[in-house]
């Protein structure tokens, strides 16, 4: 028995489809770390005590109620931590 954000998982599992669509933007762990962080502050949490193989009902909800501003704040936060990349490119 755990707690649980479940936004957090579920912004972590649409990272990668919205940064398709930035093929110039770094995909480094620092970025997607502070694209993720920049995504959930944005996002409210929604936390749940969660059981082994119980999970995936509950987020699957979620999901279908907060698709739209997930995807929304992570590319507003891939706009802002491309913008002003904290580390030097390769
Ligand atoms: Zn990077």
């Amino acid at each position: 028995m755990e707690l649980k954000n479940c936004m957090e998982s579920l912004v972590w599992e649409r990272l990668d489809s919205v940064l398709r669509a930035y093929p110039e933007m770094c995909t480094c762990q620092k970025c997607r770390n502070d694209v993720v962080a920049l995504a959930l502050n944005a996002l409210p949490p929604r936390y749940v005590v969660t059981f082994a193989g119980e999970t995936y009902t509950k987020v699957h909800s979620l999901e279908q109620q907060f698709g739209i501003d997930i995807v929304a704040a992570l590319t507003n936060a891939i706009d802002i931590v491309s913008r002003k990349q904290q580390h030097e490119k390769k």
